[in-house]
């Protein structure tokens, strides 16, 4: 009897379960640090935690720059295992080099082995789109995601009517529409003005503030469409930001002024881009670079690529040069001359507060007016999967992660078959009950009528 019961309340009162129907929005500010709403008012991301998830903070993969750690988001892989190790697209034999913009359109520098998210939801039925992210430029096992933008050479990143134009595409247009199951969608801000001005500066609490006007914007634009009770959005970022230290007391990192270091040891060079570099010696030169820049700066850390320390996950791919340099927060690297401007920057160990990125998430699966603690974004993706209702490829991430983010903790809904059958099943076991209760209802009032007949004969006496 009792098992009975629980089958039907089972039936009836369904344990919470993602249905994998919903829409996904995923959203980048690029390097919107942690703790940028702190110091501004920030009326929509507050009411957005509100009504959703906030995470302290999370931890972008090392390197902390834009196109790797876009590309871990979207394939949830470390960037050693990724293989988009940089920004800048090089070849060590030409010299060649290409930077951010021009280096979107390489595809086999993308389309290495690790699929994006995209490409795996179309080819399980789903509709996606993506707007002036990071790889979307790419081609993928001869596959591009099916709706996409990107952006000119000389994209203007910080004008707000062009966000609101984009937002407006992309929730009336795509979402409504033509129906996409899950869109990517970036905005250059406030990377730029932090680089420009610092993270400290009233230049970068306007772009924050610019940057909340544009989620109450979205969450707005998803309202009038009707959009909101089947649309997830995650907003988060790829890195932080720190500020470069200047002035006649800092020691600069410059590597033409370490005894002993020669440009004529080496074969190819990545420097003077922020706190990252990688030097490919000329054969039989590692040892002896290796030797001068080690110890030679107390914030220029130098590795061997196979002695990177694993935490970073920067070691393991072919493309990762033989030395590594980073330096401390507040320092960056330089070749020949002190050449770098910017007054903020990013790209250091990621174990640094000032490189954590920010994380919000709303929608129907979501909790509500919930604060969880911090997880790496590798974590992200089998995230992304799981609300989609498909099958992640293989990645770095676990669900276990994030599954306290999420109302049903995990739990996928059955398919459509077992979903059938649980009806036939529930139906079977009210029907049962039914007959079981007509059974005692009937022997109740047998048994009534029979003592009421014996009392009348004892009556009758
Ligand atoms: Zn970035």
């Amino acid at each position: 009897m009792l098992p009975l019961i629980k089958m039907m309340l089972n039936f009836i009162v369904k344990e919470p379960c993602t249905t994998g129907r919903n829409k996904l929005l995923l959203i980048s500010f690029d390097g919107f640090r942690w703790d940028y709403d702190r110091d501004v008012d920030t009326p929509n991301l507050d009411r957005m935690a509100q009504d959703g998830i906030k995470a302290t903070y999370v931890t972008p993969p090392y390197i902390t720059i834009t196109s790797p750690s876009h590309f871990t988001l979207l394939t949830g892989r470390y960037i050693e295992n990724h293989g988009v190790i940089h920004n800048i697209w090089f070849n060590t034999t030409t010299q060649e080099k290409k930077q951010y913009y021009q280096a979107q359109f390489v595809d086999e520098y993308w389309d290495n082995g690790s699929l994006p998210i995209w490409i795996t939801a179309q080819r399980q039925g789903l509709k996606t789109g993506s707007l002036h992210f990071p790889a979307t430029a790419a081609t993928y096992q001869n596959e591009r995601v099916q709706v996409r933008e990107v952006e000119s050479q000389f994209y203007d990143y910080t004008n707000e009517t062009d966000w609101r134009v984009n937002v407006d595409k992309v929730m009336g247009d795509w979402f409504k529409t033509q129906d996409l199951d899950f869109v990517s969608l970036y905005f250059g801000e406030p990377d730029q003005t932090g680089h420009k001005y610092g993270p400290d500066s009233p230049e970068r609490r306007d772009a924050v503030k610019k940057v909340d006007r544009t989620v109450g914007y979205i969450r707005d634009t998803a309202q009038k469409h009707g959009l909101a009770d089947r649309l997830n959005i995650i907003i988060t970022a790829d890195h932080g930001m720190t500020t470069v230290m200047k002035g006649n007391g800092i020691n600069q990192i410059i590597l033409s002024k370490i005894p002993g270091f020669s440009f004529r040891d080496i074969k190819f060079q990545l420097l003077d881009y922020g706190p990252n570099g990688m030097l490919l010696p000329k054969e039989g030169m590692l040892e002896k670079v290796y030797n001068v820049l080690k110890g030679a700066h107390p914030n220029l850390h130098v590795y061997k690529k196979e002695d990177v320390p694993a935490r970073l996950h920067y070691s393991n791919h072919s493309r990762i040069l033989p030395l590594i340099l980073y330096a401390d927060p507040g320092y960056v690297i330089n070749g020949l001359l002190p050449v770098q401007t910017s007054k903020g920057e990013h790209g250091f160990d990621n174990q640094v507060l000032d490189m954590k990125a920010f994380f919000r998430a709303v929608g129907p699966d979501f909790h509500k007016n919930l604060v969880v603690g911090p997880f790496e974004t590798v974590n992200v993706y089998p995230l992304m999967c799981h609300l989609l209702g498909i099958k992640p490829e293989i990645n770095d991430g676990s669900l276990d992660n994030t599954r306290h983010l999420i109302v049903s903790g995990g739990q996928q809904c059955e398919r459509k078959e077992p979903d059938q059958m649980s009806v036939v099943i529930g139906l079977a076991a009210a029907a049962g009950f039914l007959v079981v209760v007509f059974i005692i209802v009937s022997s109740y009032n047998v048994f009534k009528r029979n003592r009421t007949s014996i009392s009348l004969s004892y009556k009758n006496l």
